[in-house]
């Protein structure tokens, strides 16, 4: 048997999506209890895992090239190197082939495995056997409900209420990867919610593919974002990422109204052109999209609206791009993410259109709505000119020690200038706004002389 207290340290690297961040932290716990370390730093590593995206082509093409600077460190020393998540679930096989320096391969669902998997792996290399392994099972129950992740980030912390996805919009790989739709036990979700406010986390953020289609028995999303947000010491509650289609009046008002639910909705619109998104199935019109955006609205004009956009789908044609250029002028966002349609195998999209639209007007389409989202953001930030706005401490600016970073309510990042009051992360403080860029606002803490 491998000796675990000589090969135990593990270092782990995420891409992707805040699940994946949250999966990390899912993974810290399963292998601590098991008796591995952790260490920063993969010089120092007996194991690195990968734990991946297979969400566009430029997710993969990032992990192959860690592979590849894998490969000289496992020629100087004995390592375990291991794919988690997503792109092993999608690639399984092909992805084994490719890649000799890879010994495990493991999937979204089966991550109680992988203390198993490890000291099998490293048993086997200390033997000189040429032993890999791939545990890629998807499960329909798999919720992870009796482990507490081990969080690295303090003010925030990630909760996943459901997994997987039943929607299968056309281009999206998630359905395949992370399997069916499943919510956890909402006593579970409490429970560790209140756990990790006495811990000091001020902010609880509830994750899910398609968050809002949360169901388990008699509670639906708009009931546990509630009971959620009513738990003391949970200052903020955000939640990400909602579908379009799962927003009944109750939903509408808990966010509207709850004094600790972000005046903040991430709507994905994809396209705004109707054919699109019905190729797309993504099973809502431009004018339901902008109806929800008027109901948003109507119930509370302060809540900030970000999106995400697909350019350059299947059979897009430059009018039915532009009617997408509209829907962004028109509805206003506060942000979006903007990303070049990238076929993934096994999708609908792979399966019954051809990805036709040429790369360099899928770039043109992307470079004009950055461009554009650009001009709205800032026009956005420059509302808040002149005015006093409580923000929650995250921590020191990126670019300077002397000035702090933290999140209006919309999900704005501000900048200000350490003042002589005492301030910490975690704490929600006054703000007066006096400069704003495209990305931030700037100001400084009124409460300072
Ligand atoms: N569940 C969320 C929803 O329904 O909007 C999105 C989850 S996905 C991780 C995040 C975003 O990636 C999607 O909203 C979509 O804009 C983008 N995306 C997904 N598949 C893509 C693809 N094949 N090519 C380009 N972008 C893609
Ligand atoms: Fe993918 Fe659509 Fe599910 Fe979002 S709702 S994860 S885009 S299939």
């Amino acid at each position: 048997m491998t000796d675990l207290s000589t090969r135990n340290r593990v270092h782990i690297e995420t891409f992707g999506c805040q699940m994946n961040v949250y999966d990390t932290e899912l993974v810290r716990a399963l292998l601590g209890k098991a008796g591995f370390t952790f260490t920063e730093d993969r010089e120092q590593a007996d194991v690195i895992l990968m734990n991946t995206c297979a969400i566009r082509e430029h997710a993969h093409d990032r992990v192959y090239g860690h592979l590849a600077e894998l490969k000289a460190i496992k020629r100087a020393r004995p390592l375990v190197v291991g794919v988690l998540g997503c792109m092993a679930q999608n690639l399984k096989k092909d992805l084994m082939d490719a890649e000799p320096v890879v010994d495990l391969l493991v999937g979204p669902d089966a991550y109680r495995r992988l203390p198993d998997l490890i000291v099998e792996a490293a048993a086997a290399q200390d033997a000189g056997l040429a032993q890999r392994s791939m545990a890629v099972d998807l499960s329909e129950y798999e919720t992870y409900e009796d482990i507490l992740p081990e969080r690295t980030h303090g003010v925030n912390a990630w909760v996943a209420v459901m997994r997987g996805c039943d929607n299968f919009c056309t281009f999206c790989v998630v359905p395949y990867t992370r399997g069916r739709e499943r919510s956890r036990d909402p006593h579970g979700v409490l429970d560790e919610v209140k756990a990790l406010a006495a811990q000091g986390h001020r902010q609880v953020t509830l994750l899910g593919q398609n968050v809002n289609s949360y169901r388990h028995e008699q509670w639906d999303f708009a009931r546990l974002l509630t009971a959620v947000a009513d738990i003391p010491g949970v200052a903020r509650v955000r939640f990400t990422s909602p579908h379009p289609k799962d927003f009944p009046p109750a939903l509408l008002d808990a966010v509207a109204t709850h004094p600790r639910v972000c005046k903040h909705i991430h709507l994905p619109l994809q396209s705004g052109n109707d054919r699109i998104l019905d190729l797309m199935d993504r099973t809502y019109s431009r004018k339901d999209y902008l109806l929800l955006v008027d109901e948003i609205r109507r119930r509370n004009p302060a809540i900030a609206l970000s999106t995400d956009i697909i350019c350059g789908f299947c059979g897009e044609s430059e009018t039915e791009f532009q009617d997408t250029y509209r829907m962004i002028e028109e509805v206003g966002y506060h942000s979006a993410f903007i990303f070049k349609y990238s076929e993934r195998k096994q999708t609908i999209a792979a399966r019954k259109y051809p990805d036709d639209v040429p790369e360099p007007a899928k770039v043109d389409r992307v470079n004009r709505l950055i461009e554009l989202q650009r001009s709205i953001s800032l026009r956005r930030n420059r509302e808040m000119l002149g005015c006093t706005t409580d923000v929650l401490v995250e921590g020191d600016a990126k670019k300077s020690a002397g000035q702090w970073m933290g999140k209006t309510d919309a999900n704005v990042t501000v900048i200000w200038e350490k003042g002589d009051s005492p301030t910490q992360p975690g704490d929600v403080v006054p703000i007066a706004i006096t400069r704003v860029s495209v990305t931030a606002l700037f100001g400084h803490d009124v409460r300072s002389s």
